[in-house]
């Protein structure tokens, strides 16, 4: 039994980093267990995405909302941080622009977001490692310096999509 644990709340989970980096095919992955290739709008994504994620024993509900065409700075504002419970920060492995962009969405990130919000931080596309430029250190190295989560995913092959989603149930669970 998980007493302490209040089921009905919803937790909103945003989906932020460059256009091309992989938001929505992560999305899709994890909801669908399959990847679309190349077959998305950069601007038009698939709105959210509702997600029940056990954690031990306890129904953890995420509501994943996917950003399109909103990437570029300060456009995706107070609004639509401001009720956020979680944020899975992504970056693509092949593109070092987007990498280096973090910085700039974390501080966006720190002056709209609740305090408390959990932030995941995500190399994607770590499939393509012929065309990787950023090495998983570097991500590592990143993440330690702001205090934040972080792995490698794929949306193609699926590496680290459902861990990555249920690392961030886990601690949206014991943040409550
Ligand atoms: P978004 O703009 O951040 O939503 O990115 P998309 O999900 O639209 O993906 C942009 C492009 O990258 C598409 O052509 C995807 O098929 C491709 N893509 C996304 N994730 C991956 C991945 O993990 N591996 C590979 N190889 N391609 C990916
Ligand atoms: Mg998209």
């Amino acid at each position: 039994v998980h007493l302490d644990y209040d089921e009905s709340i919803i937790h909103k989970t945003i989906l932020v980093g460059d256009s091309g980096v992989g938001k929505t095919s992560l999305l899709v992955q994890f909801d669908q267990g399959k990847f679309l290739s190349g077959s998305f709008s950069a601007t038009v994504g698939i709105g959210f995405t509702n997600k029940v994620v056990n954690v031990d024993g306890a129904k953890v509900k995420l509501q994943i909302w996917d950003t399109a065409g909103q990437e570029r700075f300060r456009s995706v504002t107070h609004a639509y941080y401001r009720d956020a419970h979680a944020l899975l920060l992504l970056y693509d492995v092949t593109n070092k622009t987007s990498f280096d962009n973090i910085r700039a969405w974390l501080s966006e990130i720190h002056e709209y977001a609740q305090q408390d919000v959990v932030i995941m931080l995500l190399g994607n596309k770590a499939d393509m490692q012929a065309e990787r430029v950023v090495k998983r250190e570097e991500g590592e190295k990143l993440a330690r310096d702001f205090g934040i989560a972080f792995m490698e995913t794929s949306a193609k092959t699926g590496l680290n999509v459902e861990l990555a989603f249920m690392a961030v149930a886990k601690d949206l669970k014991s943040r409550k």
